[in-house]
């Protein structure tokens, strides 16, 4: 898709954000453990590779992505670190991961047996362990050992690592994630082999587990100033720096008499005098139906969101008459005032992290710092 630059909805991104982010995390670490930023879909929506160039800067160790695409993205665009594929990588195209000097997942013995024979040349894996969040991965302790003697035996697969993966390490409850940490333990305990990467840690776990033995930090949330668990866990080792603002101006506003229904359905009826501004951004850009109602700043006022968000556009009921062009902050800070990708997940029932990662391709990216 075509950034729309003629337009003047823009995400800005904060590069000097993203420092902080990385350099709190370095910090609260010993020299001998690793941090690979997970910049898969597009950095969460902040631009993988303005990301990835950032934090190549301060010398990170690697990259977690999801797929071979976002992996090659980064090599085509000159990042020679490690990275990591977490998803599942189809046999067909492990040469061609291989030959980028990639490293992939393998969440079976099988998916080994079957890679190795499309294979010239040696390939990185980390081997995922399911210790319970059933996504993928090993379960089993035998298979743990059999693809572990497995990659020892191929000259074509380098054992680099291994890890699992916490489904609730954002929750004060601990429960689920010391049986998970046991049970990660307990399928590892038996190989044959020192993997140089074994690591368990998302953002969640780098922030409120740090006992937990874990070599590589796979931070990504926390990396652009979210925090994991929402609002549930306020307390932070460090604070997070938002890294994302999202910025628009008035394109169109008016003053309309009371009765006079605004948007698709005519689902909002103006009950006095009303003053209707609309603001060029819409569920196209990622800014979703279900945000109808919402609040967003205009000249230092929370304006809620009237009638139903369109396409391309939304309307919001403004208190005073302000000048086409005025400055809009639908995520971001304006004088005091301000609103952070929770405080829209919160509204919208989601996760901060669905919130950046919806604003679509449209939207150009702004870099400052
Ligand atoms: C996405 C992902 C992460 C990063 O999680 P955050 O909560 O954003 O820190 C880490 N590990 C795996 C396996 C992931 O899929």
């Amino acid at each position: 898709m075509q950034p729309a630059i003629h337009r003047p909805t823009r995400a800005i991104i904060d590069r000097q954000a993203i420092r902080n982010n990385f350099l709190h995390e370095r910090q609260q670490l010993t020299s001998d453990k690793y941090i690979f930023a997970v910049v898969k879909a597009n950095a969460y929506g902040h631009g993988a590779v303005a990301v990835a160039k950032v934090l190549h800067e301060l010398q990170v160790d690697g990259f977690c992505v999801a797929t071979l695409d976002e992996a090659l993205e980064l090599r085509q665009n000159g990042l020679q670190e490690p990275i990591l594929v977490l998803g599942i990588t189809s046999v067909q195209d492990v040469q061609l991961a291989a030959e980028n000097d990639i490293s992939l997942t393998a969440a079976s013995l099988a998916w080994l047996e079957e890679a190795v024979n499309n294979l010239q040349q040696p390939l990185k894996i980390h081997l995922a362990i399911d210790s319970g969040m059933n996504r993928l991965g090993i379960r089993d302790r035998l298979e743990v050992i059999a693809a572990t003697e497995f990659l020892l035996q191929e000259t074509n697969l380098v054992a680099e690592g291994i890890f699992t993966h916490f489904a609730t390490a954002d929750e004060p409850d601990v429960t689920y994630f010391n049986s998970q940490e046991r049970k990660f333990r307990e399928l590892i305990c038996d190989v044959r082999t020192t993997f140089q990467y074994v690591h368990c840690a998302n953002s969640a776990t780098a922030l409120w587990h740090q006992d937990v033995t874990s070599n590589v930090i796979r931070l990504g949330i926390s990396l652009y100033g979210l925090n994991p668990s929402g609002t549930v866990m306020k307390e932070l080792p460090y604070s997070l720096h938002p890294a994302l603002s999202l910025t628009s101006e008035v394109s169109y506003i008016k003053q309309l008499p009371a009765g006079q229904k605004v948007g698709y359905g005519a689902t909002y009826t103006t009950s006095s005098d009303e003053i209707i501004a609309t603001i060029p951004i819409g569920y196209a850009d990622g800014w979703l139906r279900r945000l109808s109602g919402s609040k967003i700043i205009i000249d230092d006022e929370l304006c809620p969101i009237v009638g139903r968000i369109c396409m391309d556009q939304l309307m919001v009921s403004v208190g005073h008459m302000v000048p086409v062009g005025t400055p809009v902050v639908l995520i971001g800070t304006q004088a005091d005032l301000s609103i952070s990708a929770t405080d829209v997940a919160n509204y919208s029932k989601t996760i901060n992290y669905e919130i950046t990662c919806n604003l679509s391709d449209r939207i150009p990216r702004t870099y400052i710092n």
